[in-house]
């Protein structure tokens, strides 16, 4: 079995009746049957952990885990201290082992664990994965182009395994060097996309039923890739259609942006 021990400060701290001084040790949480280890270690974190983001049920923090026969890592803890996450932790921790376990590393943050205990009555859980920076600052509307072609290469991927994020909002992307990556796993499904088109360089906006409703659909109308209607295409402002469906799409990025391609699917 694998243990967490964690010694820095939680909010629930007073809730649960813990002195800071001691150690708070959470079991690792096995996916699967199989997935229990088999040798008993003790992880532990650096006890002057910074922390990221603060809410009413959940704390994210950063800091140094420290495991045998391994160097520190840089991680994230997301920790529920309110006992009220305990069910979404654990779709998230299964979203991390399963849907998406193969973009692990790349479009995903690598997934160290889940980790539980109960206390005073309270379940407190605790997912590590891999620090991958700060989430967006900017709106996506807002957001470099760059970043924009980034994020529609990670959705499609994603939507080409056959998994929806389901949740996709700036917070929920990470930014580090340069890198994107999505998190917050926990409402994420199996997903047959529905897509009709592939996405046509300069191409016609298609409305919602010949593109397939869906999140792509939807993060590219959020991010104002459609609704470019005074851009210029190839140098020609096409946006003079009757029908107004005739819009340009803003193709400053699209070079970037390998996984699309002209064509009907
Ligand atoms: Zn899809």
């Amino acid at each position: 079995m694998v243990y967490l021990e964690i010694s820095f400060a939680l909010p629930c701290d007073r809730a649960v009746g813990r002195q800071t001084s001691d150690p708070l040790t959470l079991d690792y949480l096995p996916i699967f049957p199989d997935d229990t280890p088999q040798t008993d270690e003790v992880w532990r974190v650096n006890a002057d952990a910074t922390i990221l983001r603060r809410g009413d049920e959940i704390h994210v923090f950063r800091a140094q885990l420290l495991r045998p026969n391994h160097g520190p890592t840089d991680v994230a803890l997301k920790i529920d201290h309110s006992g009220k996450r305990t069910g979404a932790f654990l779709d998230e921790a299964t979203a991390y082992t399963k849907l998406v376990a193969a973009f692990q590393g790349t479009i995903v943050p690598r997934f160290f664990g889940c980790f539980q205990t109960t206390l005073s009555n309270t379940t407190i859980s605790c997912i590590i994965t891999e620090y991958c920076g700060e989430p967006l600052h900017t709106n996506l509307p807002e957001s470099p182009p760059e970043l924009k072609a980034q994020l529609i290469n990670v959705v499609e991927q994603i939507h080409r395994a056959g998994v929806a994020h389901g949740d996709l909002q700036e917070a929920n992307i990470l930014l580090k060097d340069g890198k994107l990556k999505l998190i917050d796993w926990e409402k994420a499904s199996s997903h047959s996309c529905d897509r009709q088109l592939r996405l046509l360089q300069g191409a016609i906006v298609p409305t919602p039923e010949e593109f397939g409703r869906n999140e792509l659909y939807e993060t590219f109308c959020e991010m104002g890739l459609w609704s470019a209607s005074t851009t210029p295409f190839m140098g020609v402002n096409i946006d003079n259609n009757p029908s107004g469906r005739l819009k340009s799409l803003d193709i400053t990025y699209r070079p970037t942006c390998t996984s699309i391609r002209h064509g009907r699917k």
